[in-house]
């Protein structure tokens, strides 16, 4: 219909509609431009994930007309950045220290927000990534609990780059299983309703392990160009 509904590749529709409607598609739009965004949000997409708080600062200022997107910060998020996120994003997938969540939540109160978020953990060693070890969480719950403006929601995963079919089964079914153990603790605050894993080589195993968020981009925009700079 439009020149930006035919940027999407053709099997855009096919894998948007494979998701079950009880599970949020995430479009992961990093280092694409706005509009695959506008393009992707004409067939229906709503929620989009950026990995960098600048890069979707700029994007956001060009989509002004689009207010009912809900926008995700996927990436690594630096403390020094905490008040940005806080202003600039709906969700942040990428709590991987108690320290970001403290600071996320005093930019919440001052900013009179209440962003909701997602810890990000690691259900087995994998030295290169953020997250937290599902044992220090454990230790940490009743710090987390007490952050009133940060709502902490779901448990965020991503498998070892190159990880086993069954490294992978055993990623998604441990969060599974440690959002069923931080739920039993009946904490004042902090209760787990989402399961933030899946990206495009590894969703069908995450949802089939009880995804209620996956985040695609290759598989629904194809390659990504390199990004300018590097992380
Ligand atoms: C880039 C990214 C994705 C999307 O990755 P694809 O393999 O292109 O689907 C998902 N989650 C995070 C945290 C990412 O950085």
């Amino acid at each position: 219909m439009t020149a930006a509904s035919s940027a999407l590749p053709q099997h855009f529709d096919d894998i948007y509609q494979s998701i079950p409607a009880t599970v949020t598609l995430i479009a992961v739009t990093k280092f694409l431009p706005v509009e695959t965004i506008r393009a992707a949000y004409e067939r229906g997409v709503r929620h989009f994930g950026e990995s960098r708080v600048q890069e979707a600062i700029a994007k956001q200022a060009q989509l002004t007309d689009l207010p009912d997107i809900t926008w995700h910060l996927i990436g690594h998020l630096q403390t020094n950045k905490a008040r940005k996120a806080v202003e600039h994003f709906d969700w942040i997938h990428s709590v991987d220290s108690l320290k970001l969540a403290q600071r996320l939540d005093q930019a919440a109160q001052e900013l009179e927000k209440a962003p909701h978020s997602c810890l990000q953990v690691k259900l087995v060693p994998d030295p290169p990534k953020y997250g937290i070890d599902a044992a220090e969480l454990l230790s940490l719950l009743p710090q987390f609990d007490q952050l009133e403006h940060l709502k902490i929601r779901g448990l965020m995963t991503i498998p070892p780059q190159g990880a086993s079919p069954d490294t992978v089964q055993e990623v998604f079914a441990g969060a599974k299983e440690l959002a069923g153990t931080i739920n039993q603790g009946r904490f004042n605050r902090l209760h787990i309703d989402q399961l933030s894993m899946g990206m495009s080589g590894d969703y069908p195993a995450a949802i089939a392990c009880g995804a209620t968020m996956v985040r695609l981009g290759t598989v629904l925009f194809g390659a990504r160009p390199p990004s300018l700079t590097s992380g």
